[in-house]
């Protein structure tokens, strides 16, 4: 592991003020997802602070928490009472309620994050800057069978190693008894056995460094003894790319997933057998989703790497042994389910052995979490990753790629070993910890569901995408246009580039969405383009045919290969972006007129077919809408001279006098999804303004 300290970059923090510095090595921490994942590690840095009578008291500047290393800023580090933190080491006893309290109550600024359970910690080590994460290798090296003597080997006497204890209070006890008579000057850090690593120094970049020499040291251990295993990252390279977005989508024809796992019967290429273990998948998230009583979704990597490991003889067996650290317990579960071929019955057992496990474990005052798995292993198929939203989608996938690899450097090292399933039970039960996944606000309406819109990179697409991510949806955005797929940077978006009238790019589009996000709920059919305007005694029959395939066909073909996966979806509906054309249409405008009104009529039938499924089929009409690309000045300008208006008033030609904006028409397509129109099928909503000649 490389040390990413860059002297200019540091001055430029430091310029900041006192917590510059300190802000600029957690981000560089923050950037090792090796080294922290998701909030797996905190810094400090002790400093004074004058209060409102102008004395100066000595504070501790530590994490708070829901800030994230990688992006954390000065507001991230709540100040707390440095004096007051030591005195509380020092009682005999304190429970987490009480500890929390404490620490607000300790903070000089009552508005500041709650600091992290490990502040009292950070406050006994007398150096001034302190660092901890959750190293991979240092931690990976702890769950093996001779972990802590490896550890030993590794370190000499100048790293204090620690057994495993719940983080919190009695950790901070246990490194307070260890280190009252240790010479400080002569610690490099502190090894957390199945947990983490701690480094401090007086001098912010001293102690980073030492962070990443001690755990490059963990790092060559491994690199040793595992440089010949194939399949596997190198010790010290994070895994590369995201499972279900960039890899697999970036080369489509490229990636080994995409092509040879959904052949499954071996040989048969056929569409419907490709199709498959997506269709068992989306079916899978729903009967998830049934399980935890809320819309989830579902992650598969099928990648070379987690298809390897899901081939692995006793992969099933590994899973079930326990996580990197027990903190991921809290996002992850201890142990992940095992899918067969068919995975509906793998749901089942794990949620009996989830319960099993429960009861084994829990003290009177515990109750059980619900039952369904956050990750599992599909046999030959790769690895499944499960969660209420996208963003702890992200998190449980990130987990489920650096546990794989540490599992397998575990083997290598004498066999996979974690703390037993007690410890984990108690991390994963810690109401700390389960506080943290609590959120304080309402779950958003899409959280949890899928939306799938094309046209999305621009106008009423882009504007439906922007309105459903607003409401917590997963958004697939479709467009021809490649920016797309950069358009949003957000765990929130997968952004395909594909031309919606190729029938291959469609269904390879669609398997990348179910592999990303686990189904397909809301079909937002938008993509479509306004052909010249021409009279039917000039029609060239190119653009006739043009208009219907991009405007009718390809929304035929689309939903074709949506439908299975409606079918499978939650709270399931087909949103089409209709025209006024369709009730009113205008002169010079054929071939875009009956392309739309084949929609309409395609929207209705499908509405009668897929009603029985709990698909609801419905269309909006726009008008008009000019903050659109097919609305550019000169056909504003073309149009309004038509009517004999001036471009603002023909903006605002409606009955209720006001412009109609694609936010206007995203705004109704969240409605229609939504459950206000769960009885409404086969509808024709115009978003216009009001039309004298519709009305
Ligand atoms: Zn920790």
């Amino acid at each position: 592991m490389q040390s990413l300290w860059n002297e200019q970059e540091a001055s430029r923090f430091a310029a900041q003020g006192e917590l510059g510095l300190r802000v600029y090595s957690s981000q560089l921490l923050g950037r090792e997802p090796d080294l922290v994942l998701h909030g797996g590690g905190n810094t400090s840095v002790k400093g004074t602070l004058a209060n409102v009578f102008g004395e100066r008291e000595d504070v501790l500047y530590v994490k708070g928490s829901g800030w994230d290393l990688q992006t954390i800023a000065a507001g991230g580090f709540p100040p707390v009472r440095l004096q007051y933190l030591k005195r509380l080491a020092s009682l005999p006893a304190l429970s987490d309620t009480d500890m929390m309290r404490e620490l607000r109550l300790a903070l000089l600024n009552p508005s500041a994050p709650t600091p992290s359970v490990e502040a009292i910690l950070h406050a006994l080590v007398p150096l001034r800057y302190v660092d901890h994460t959750h190293a991979d290798a240092v931690v990976a090296i702890s769950n093996s069978p001779n972990g802590e003597a490896t550890l030993r080997e590794i370190y000499g006497d100048e790293v204090l190693i620690l057994p495993y204890i719940m983080p919190g209070f009695i950790l901070a006890q246990q490194v307070h008894a260890a280190t009252r008579h240790v010479d400080w000057t002569r610690l490099k850090g502190i090894v957390l056995l199945h947990h983490g690593i701690i480094t401090f120094d007086d001098d912010c970049r001293r102690s980073y460094e030492r962070m990443i020499e001690l755990v490059s040291l963990a790092e060559d251990y491994l690199k040793a003894r595992t440089a010949d295993m194939p399949g596997i990252d190198p010790v010290g390279a994070s895994p590369a790319g995201d499972p279900g977005a960039s890899s697999v989508g970036a080369s489509p024809a490229g990636d080994p997933g995409a092509s040879s796992v959904g052949a499954s019967p071996a040989g048969d290429s056929a569409p419907d057998a490709e199709n498959l273990p997506f269709r068992q998948l989306a079916t899978l998230r729903r009967q998830a989703s049934a399980m935890m009583g809320v819309a989830v979704l579902a992650r598969w990597d099928r990648r070379a790497q987690a298809r390897q490991f899901s081939a692995l003889p006793d992969v099933g067996e590994l899973i079930a042994r326990g996580p990197l650290t027990p903190d991921h317990s809290i996002h992850t579960k201890p142990f992940g389910a095992v899918f067969a071929e068919d995975p509906l019955p793998g749901l089942e057992q794990f949620r009996s052995d989830y319960q099993a496990y429960f009861e084994r474990h829990a003290k009177p005052l515990h109750t059980c979490l619900d039952p369904m798995p956050r990750f599992g292993v599909w046999l030959n198929r790769g690895m499944l990753a499960l969660a209420p939203d996208c963003k702890r989608l992200q998190i449980v996938s990130d987990i489920v790629e650096h546990t794989t690899r540490a599992i397998q450097w575990g083997e290598r090292l004498g066999g996979w070993s974690t703390l037993p399933k007690q410890d984990q039970f108690d991390l994963e039960y810690w109401e700390l910890e389960q506080a943290k996944l609590k959120s304080s606000q309402a779950r958003p309406e899409f959280a949890g569901r899928v939306v799938l819109v094309t046209g999305a990179a621009s106008g009423i697409g882009r504007a439906c995408a922007d309105a459903f991510l607003a409401q917590g949806a997963a958004v697939v955005a479709l467009d021809l246009n490649p920016e797309v797929e950069t358009l949003w940077q957000s765990p929130q978006v997968l952004g395909i580039a594909c031309d919606v009238t190729r029938e291959e790019l469609v269904r390879e589009a669609l398997h990348r969405a179910v592999g990303h996000f686990g189904g397909v709920d809301v079909l937002l059919s938008n993509a479509g383009s306004f052909p010249p305007s021409r009279r039917i005694e000039a029609m060239d029959e190119a653009g006739w045919s043009q208009s219907l395939e991009l405007n009718l066909t390809a929304h035929l073909r689309l939903l074709r290969d949506c439908t299975p996966f409606l079918q499978a979806g939650i709270e399931p509906s087909v949103i089409f972006i209709g025209s006024k054309n369709v009730p009113a249409p205008g002169p010079g405008a054929a071939a875009y007129s009956v392309a739309k009104a084949g929609l309409a009529q395609l929207a209705r039938v499908a509405a009668l077919e897929l009603g029985g499924s709990g698909v609801r089929v419905n269309t909006l009409h726009p008008n008009a809408v000019f903050d659109t690309g097919i609305w550019s000045d000169e056909v504003l300008q073309q149009r309004a001279a038509h009517y004999g208006m001036s471009v603002q008033e023909y903006k605002k030609h409606n009955v209720l006098g006001r412009p109609v904006r694609s936010s206007d028409v995203a705004a109704a397509a969240v409605a229609l999804a939504s459950s206000a129109f769960a009885c409404t099928t086969g509808a024709q909503l115009p978003v216009d303004g009001g039309n004298e000649r519709v009305i």
